[in-house]
């Protein structure tokens, strides 16, 4: 692992990470005449590693991403992060734009309701938690470690805790943690919620196909579920696949 590019070969990108896109974005640059280092924030312990280069840590806000872009002579950057990461995607833009650099957002289209959907959509995980403590039933949560801490006053509700590392904030009085990395399909996610008498689904609108199998797994069993909308984002260039990506990396370097 590195924190510095290798020397030669132009252009010089940079793919902020920790998602399957940047992973899949790396792998489809491997081998190519297009110099890329990946970069992770460190959150999770061990961390799917893209191929290449990495870094990993954050760079200290837009300041210091403007100082590491030009100081490793980055000529592109595609902000292939999560949806809901959206300090490194404000970061990166105004980071970007500072430096000069011509930025990409990859970012995978949300999840849409199908007829059979009993969504309730909220702007964010407060208006999450208001509606778990207003129902007060088995909940499964699936919004990730960092943000568990949002539900930890209610005490109205059970909770199965879906998450990759342990929690190490605040929890909720009444749960269960169930450590897990997807892919994850129909059948064990229909398994779970039954066994569980899971009666409400709580998740951010990622979008994909990693985690989406427990969204037809509630549609099938009549589960509701709590949809957190995904924040707004910088106007920035946006595509939502892998080789599009890679399409306007390889226009860019002529
Ligand atoms: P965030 O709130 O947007 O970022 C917080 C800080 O972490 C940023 O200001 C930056 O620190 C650092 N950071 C984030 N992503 C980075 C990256 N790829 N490389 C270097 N530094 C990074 O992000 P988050 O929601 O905590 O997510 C952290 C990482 O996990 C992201 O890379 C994201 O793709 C991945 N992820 C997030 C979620 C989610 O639900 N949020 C789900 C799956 C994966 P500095 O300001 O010091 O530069």
């Amino acid at each position: 692992m590195t924190d510095q590019i290798p020397p030669d070969p132009v252009p010089h990108v940079l793919i902020l990470g920790g998602t399957g896109e940047a992973r899949a974005l790396a792998s489809t640059l491997a081998g190519t005449d297009i110099a890329f280092i990946s970069s992770l924030a460190g959150r999770v312990k061990h961390p799917r590693l893209p191929v290449g280069p990495v870094r990993i840590g954050g760079f200290g806000g837009p300041a210091g991403l403007r100082e590491w872009l030009q100081s490793n002579r980055i000529q592109a950057v595609v902000d292939a992060t999560h949806p809901f990461a959206a300090t490194i995607t404000r970061s990166a833009a105004r980071a970007a734009a500072d430096a000069g650099v011509p930025l990409l957002r990859l970012r995978r289209d949300p999840w849409v309701p199908g007829d059979t959907d009993t969504w309730i959509c909220v702007p964010d995980l407060p208006a999450a938690a208001r509606q778990v403590a207003a129902r007060g039933r088995r909940v499964f949560l699936t919004t990730g470690r960092q943000d568990v801490g949002v539900f930890a006053g209610i005490d109205s509700a059970w909770f199965l805790i879906r998450v990759v590392d342990a929690p190490t904030g605040a929890l909720p009085p009444h749960h269960e943690v169930l450590r897990s990395r997807g892919p994850y399909d129909h059948r064990s996610e229909r398994e779970l919620l039954r066994n569980n008498d899971i009666d409400l689904l709580v998740t951010k609108n990622s979008g994909g196909t990693l985690t989406s199998a427990k969204l037809a797994a509630a549609s099938e069993l009549g589960i509701e579920v709590i949809m957190v909308d995904r924040p707004a984002e910088p106007d920035t260039p946006v595509v939502s696949d892998v080789g599009a990506a890679r399409n306007w990396l390889e226009e860019l370097s002529g």
